[in-house]
């Protein structure tokens, strides 16, 4: 039996907006790997998961859903955009032209525009890492790695929990 993709989940109410997943990210797509090395490289690293706050004062990281129908990759003109054969929404930046229409129809703003490189970049999933590099680096686990079915089990048990405590059962 084929095992269910692994897409990364937000469990809000465990984000204390540290920003460290945007840190994690960009270090993991920089040539050095490292916060050092990456600080020195001529082209800046970018993160591709972002940390907005919501009213009263409620951090909120937002990142690229991969979607189904995905906007982006539809609205692509040089065929940049891609999806890989584990479903992941990605971008070729040797195809990119920089014309940013992809940025203009991700309902999420989550694709970024490198200005030096003249090139789009957004989430690619980390490929070469077992796990996201924002999923492993957040302190509080408000980032978690699972298939949806996995994701939904959790949600579930919590939701039965909560209704045996406030019940007495
Ligand atoms: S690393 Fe975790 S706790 Fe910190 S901002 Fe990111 S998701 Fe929130
Ligand atoms: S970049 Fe935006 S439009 Fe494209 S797959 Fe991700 S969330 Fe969807």
């Amino acid at each position: 039996m084929m095992s269910e993709p692994k897409e990364i989940f937000v469990k809000l109410d465990q984000c204390m907006g540290c920003h460290t997943c945007e840190l994690a990210c960009a270090v993991a797509h920089s040539e050095s790997k490292t916060l050092y090395g990456a600080l020195l490289e001529r082209s800046v690293p970018q993160k591709r998961i972002y940390v907005e706050w919501a009213p009263p004062n409620r951090p909120v990281p937002i990142l690229c859903r991969h979607c189904e129908e995905a906007p982006c990759l539809h609205a692509c003109i040089s065929g940049a955009i891609f999806r890989s054969a584990e479903g992941v929404v990605r971008s070729d930046p040797d195809r990119c032209i920089g014309c940013w229409t992809c940025v203009m129809v991700c309902p999420y703003g989550v694709i970024g525009r490198h200005l030096q490189e003249q090139k789009a970049y957004k989430c690619d999933r980390c490929p070469d890492l077992k796990m996201p590099a924002c999923v492993t680096a957040c302190p509080t686990k408000a980032l978690v790695y699972r298939s949806a079915a996995t994701h939904a089990k959790e949600i579930r048990q919590t939701a039965a929990f909560k209704i045996t405590a406030g019940s007495g059962a």
